[in-house]
Formats: C-alpha cells, structure tokens, sequence
C-alpha cells in the first residue's frame, strides 16, 4: 500500500527568452517553464508531474496545483488507480474549483500536473514506463481510465474497446518496435522560431536534416515577404523530391480569412499542414480554413491549445482537422489524452504531439508510442525541440530521427533537485538564476 502524505509545487523558469528560443508570431520570449508536482509518499517513490508554461503566471498554476492535489492527499494509491476514471471524475468535481473552468483555463492545466504525476508514481511503484503500462492493459482497463461523460455521442465504450481490440492483433509485434526505438519518429522545430536570423536557421536545417530528421517545422506569420524568403530557404536546404516534409506553425495570429488569404502565398511551398491558422476555440473557423486550403494540398493542424477532450471531439465531428496535436498537460494528463487518442482513431486522424516546451518530449514520447502500439497501430511523428532536457534525469532520445523509446519506471518528467534550485522563481537568493544580475535583463525587459 502507497499513501499520498502531501504536496509539493515548485515553480521554476527556464530563462529562454534571452536567445529567443521558443519565439513566434504570437509568443516572442517566453521563459520556457514547469508548474511543478511532487506527490510524496509513505514509500521510497515519489510521483512528479508538471504543466508546461511559458513564464509569467506559473505561479498561479502551482496555487492550483496545490488546491486540486488536496483531493487525493491521504488515499492509497492502489485505490486510485483501481478505477481511473471515477478518480478522475473526483478530480475534475470539487464544484467550487470547477467554476473557474471548467475543465479548462489554469484549473486544467493544474489537472495535468497532478494526473500526470499519479502516472509517474504508479508507473515507479510497477517498475515500468508508462507507456509499457498501457501497452500491458486489456481494452477494456484502457477504457476505464476514460470518462465518457461528453463524448458518448461521438464514441461509447463499447466502441472503443472493439477498436482496440481490432488494433491489438498486431500488438506484441509493435511492442517489440517500441522496444527497438523505432516506434516513433521525430519532426524538429529547432531551426524554425520565427527570432532566429536567417544564417541561424539555415545551419540549424543542414544541421537536422544530416542527423536523419525528415520533418521541419518553421514559425510564420510575421510577414507574407518574410516568411516567403524562409521558406524558400528551408525549400533551398531540404528539397522537393529528398522525402522531406515542411510544416508551418501560425500560433494562432490569423482571423480566418487572413489564415486562407496568408497561407495561399505560402502554397508554392507545399507545407503538410498550416498549425493554429487560428483561434484554438473556432471549430466552424478551422473547418472553413481547411475546406479552402485542401485544394492547394494543405492540411489543418491544431490541439496545442485545445482545452479538453470535448473541443477535440467537435474539430473531429466537424471534419475541421486533417492532423490531430494533442497536448501531454494542457489536456488532464495521461487519461484525457487516451480519450482523444481513440477519438482521433475513430475519425482516422493522425496523431502528432505538440511537443515544442520544456519537458513536453519527456512526456509525448510515452503517448505517440501508446497511440501506435495500442489505440491507432499507425506510426504518426512526433515533434521534437533540443532544449533543456539536460535538467531531467531521463532526458528524451533522438537516435537515427527517432525517438529512443524511454525504459525507466516512470513518466520522465522527474527534474534534477539542482536544476529547481537554480532556475526556481524567485528563488532564494545566491542560489537561483533570478536572483542574479543577468536576471534584471528578463526581468525588466518590455513586457511583450
Ligand atoms: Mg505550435
């Protein structure tokens, strides 16, 4: 038996916007940062979790973080996870902390963390990753780790079981993929933030593309004259005709009709999918975007942003999405993601993680190998940013452009005490970033 003794947040900020790492046409210097769980035990483990941010407010995560984690302090851990989606229920159903989402906004962020860090603790106690244990479950375990309430008029239970045993005839031989690394492979987003210069981002190309990447993702939507110039020397490095893949990521800074208006100036060069053309909410509008965009052969792509399951299912019933980019902590945790997960299967949508922030490809890895081992038997990719990983003990892996699939017990997001210590915010003094003079430079620079 492992029982939750208490809680604790950390709140720590990676100063990123001092290179522009991370820069877009909606987000031009974001601190990369972890609204931080740990759930600690009367057991050698402990449980970690976070919700990625990208600076200012992430201490308004970790005060929900604490609020909602407050609901499982004191329970067993085998009880919790003995029926998952009730326990998941009960943490979406303090009423009073459900005004401020519902199901979305900071609460859900808040959710993410803490799910997520059950996982993590689950997984130790089992000696397993998490991946490994959805693979090990029946259809029917999968399931109930969802709650269905909200998405039965799209997809019941027993629907998803049935698919899930379609897909589990091929299962042992994709497990033993996954177990060769070779489950899933990686797109980068390195070279594309939209502050990087030019000669940056061309070496940065030629750099990705000789390590074996065979997807990049660039920033746009600064300007039609800029953004034309990039791409065409993304075009100039990467081809037409080597099987190389480019995508385009907008960040939500389009009205609709600019979105369809901009992106017809890009189409001479044949991006996969245009990425939040527009407002995460505006389902009619990603449906409008993509029925004018699909004759120029560009796909729709959007979830980074999307706040629950619920907006999934109608991009999904709207035929909105042509690429479905499912968020590890902006949708509440692992069990959510299963719910679109088998929506998007359901709708035969491709899976692509958004991965682009710190600790997000710890995470991702663990759900693009459960989407193909487990619930869509299609390999998809996945993204992957070089940043920051040096500050988790089990760093996410590209080898020969894919992902190494992760092995140890747990969800990967375990942080080094050191690295929270030096970038916590405010921090104590003499020991965090924050507190020192190179700091004043973020601190009290223009707020953008
Ligand atoms: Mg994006």
């Amino acid at each position: 038996m492992v029982t939750i003794t208490h809680i604790e947040t950390r709140d720590v900020r990676f100063p990123t916007s001092l290179d522009k790492t991370g820069s877009d046409a909606m987000n031009a210097a974001g601190d990369y940062s972890s609204a931080y769980c740990i759930l600690h035990t009367d057991s050698p483990h402990t449980g970690h979790g976070m919700t990625f941010t990208i600076g200012r407010g992430n201490e308004i995560v970790c005060a929900a973080i604490t609020l909602l984690a407050d609901r499982i302090r004191g329970a067993d851990l085998d009880t919790l996870v003995s029926n998952w989606g009730a326990t998941w229920r009960h943490l979406v159903s303090d009423s009073q902390l459900r005004w401020i989402g519902p199901e979305k906004g900071v609460i859900h962020l808040a959710l993410g963390a803490v799910v997520n860090a059950l996982w993590d603790l689950w997984a130790k106690t089992l000696g397993k990753p998490v991946w490994r244990i959805v693979a090990d479950m029946t259809p029917e375990e999968v399931v109930r780790c969802i709650d269905f309430r909200y998405l039965t008029d799209a997809l019941t239970p027993e629907e998803a079981v049935a698919m899930l045993e379609e897909t589990g005839k091929g299962k042992a031989d994709r497990i033993r993929e996954a177990e060769a690394s070779r489950a899933v492979p990686a797109y980068t987003t390195s070279a594309g933030w939209l502050g990087y210069g030019k000669e940056k981002m061309r070496a940065l190309l030629e750099e990705t593309a000789a390590k074996g990447y065979r997807h990049f993702k660039l920033k746009v939507g600064g300007s039609v004259e800029e953004d034309r110039e990039r791409l065409q020397i993304a075009r100039d490095v990467i081809g037409y005709d080597k099987g190389n893949v480019l995508m385009v990521d907008a960040n939500q800074v389009w009205s609709v009709p600019e979105a369809i208006d901009y992106m017809r100036h890009l189409a001479e060069y044949k991006p996969w999918f245009i990425e939040e053309p527009t407002s995460p909410d505006d389902i009619y509008g990603h449906a409008a975007i993509r029925s004018a965009l699909a004759p120029l052969g560009i796909g729709v792509a959007t979830g980074e942003m999307c706040q629950n399951r619920v907006i999934f299912k109608q991009l999904l019933q709207a035929g909105a999405i042509d690429v479905c980019q499912i968020d590890a902590c902006r949708l509440g945790g692992v069990n959510e993601v299963l719910a679109v997960l088998l929506l998007a299967k359901k709708f035969n949508v491709p899976i692509v993680p958004h991965s682009g922030g710190v600790g997000l490809p710890e995470y991702t890895q663990h759900l693009s190998t459960i989407d193909y081992v487990v619930v869509s038997g299609k390999k998809s990719v996945l993204e992957y940013v070089d940043h920051l990983h040096e500050h988790f003990f089990h760093p996410a892996v590209i080898r020969d452009g894919h992902y190494v699939t992760p092995m140890d017990p747990g969800y990967s997001v375990e942080m080094r005490p050191e690295s929270m210590e030096r970038f916590e915010f405010p921090g104590k003094e003499g020991v965090s970033w924050w507190r020192s003079e190179e700091a004043r430079k973020v601190l009290e620079a223009e707020r953008i």
